[in-house]
């Protein structure tokens, strides 16, 4: 599916050929997209010059004489400037004949975009309305981030996922901004702290950058504004790399299906807990233990006769319990900190810090 660095690159693939031209002809082979074509459409657009494009989300806007034309790519859409000889294809559902004998095609093999006309305000159309900031606007902050997560118990890829919180982050590069952050994807999103969150914002922006820069990630058909594929696949460090080796830490990467789409990452890399940057360790560590019902709180040293084969045990058969008995687990790492000890637990899939306090 084109994601926002395709759309973003299509914008900017079509830019140099459309601005400034007048739309002199139109072509509509077949009107059933997601929504029909409007019949209208050639009466508002032909004659008139087409003065900007650009991207909201993962829609184009094209602003037309008293208007904008409204698109969206759909599931495997694209849209390119192409001489006036080639012959469309059996997808190729509309052109825009520009004044300079360039055609701009669009074609929709599944049907799911669109090509609308809003006579108002574009910003106040139902479909733009509600969305969230752009990922590289100033209002998407950690700080925002944190703020909205609060009461929100979804799994944070899903919550990064939801384009009334931040547009834009679709499958490939919710994966992948994850695993830059260091972010567990199934960790709950009202449990991340405000430092995580900061991590993240910049993560998924430098994702999506990168991805820009790249021309885009090719998926199947996806061609950007001139035609050509994206190369950013090869920069992908783990989406759609299940079972080979993580670039970073050489952990076999996994896949699982979060929210019915494929979430790919690494347990070497992307923790629930990073105690390092939590802002109130012990109480996120107490806060994980109560969410699986161990039954009981932060293990404290001095009403614990502290021996760390007695601990390990008793974490291990309440983590047992939780889990079924087939749970194998591992100390991975204890490590000594100001106020308590680290323990750093790889079960199942995941790794968990738990903090003790002193
Ligand atoms: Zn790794």
């Amino acid at each position: 599916m084109p994601e926002l660095p395709e759309v973003e690159t299509t914008v900017r693939g079509i830019k140099p050929n459309l601005i400034g031209m007048r739309i002199t002809d139109l072509t509509v082979r077949d009107p059933r997209l997601r929504w029909r074509i409007p019949e209208n459409l050639a009466s508002m657009v032909v004659g008139n010059i087409a003065e900007s494009v650009c991207r909201r989300a993962k829609y184009i806007l094209v602003k037309i004489g008293s208007g904008h034309l409204l698109l969206h790519l759909g599931m495997s859409g694209s849209l390119r400037i192409c001489p006036p000889n080639e012959p469309p294809g059996p997808h190729d559902h509309v052109d825009f004949t520009l004044s300079n004998d360039q055609i701009l095609r669009y074609r929709d093999p599944r049907r799911f975009g669109c090509v609308l006309w809003l006579s108002g305000n574009p910003y106040e159309y139902r479909l733009l309305r509600h969305l969230g900031p752009e990922p590289d606007s100033e209002e998407f902050t950690g700080n925002y981030l944190y703020g909205l997560s609060k009461s929100r118990t979804t799994a944070v890829k899903n919550f990064i996922m939801n384009s009334r919180v931040v547009v834009g982050v679709g499958n490939i590069y919710a994966s992948e901004s994850l695993f830059r952050a260091g972010i567990h994807p199934i960790r709950r999103a009202n449990r991340i702290s405000v430092k995580r969150y900061e991590l993240l914002v910049s993560s998924i922006r430098d994702t999506i950058d990168s991805a820009i820069a790249f021309g885009g990630t090719t998926l199947r058909d996806f061609v950007n504004g001139s035609g050509s594929p994206g190369y950013f696949r090869q920069e992908l460090l783990v989406y759609e790399r299940q079972q080979q080796d993580c670039r970073r830490c050489g952990d076999s990467i996994r896949v699982k299906v979060i929210g019915q789409r494929s979430t790919y990452y690494c347990t070497g890399c992307q923790t629930w807990l990073n105690l390092s940057t939590c802002s109130d360790r012990s109480d996120d560590a107490l806060i994980f233990l109560k969410q699986f019902q161990f039954g009981f709180s932060v293990v404290r040293v001095h009403d614990y006769a502290f021996d760390r084969t007695d601990l390990y045990t008793l974490l291990g058969v309440k983590m047992a319990d939780a889990f079924g008995a087939e749970l194998r687990m591992n100390l991975v790492n204890l490590r000594s900190h100001k106020n308590g000890f680290v323990w750093t637990f790889g079960f199942a899939d995941i790794t968990v810090d738990a903090f003790v306090s002193n």
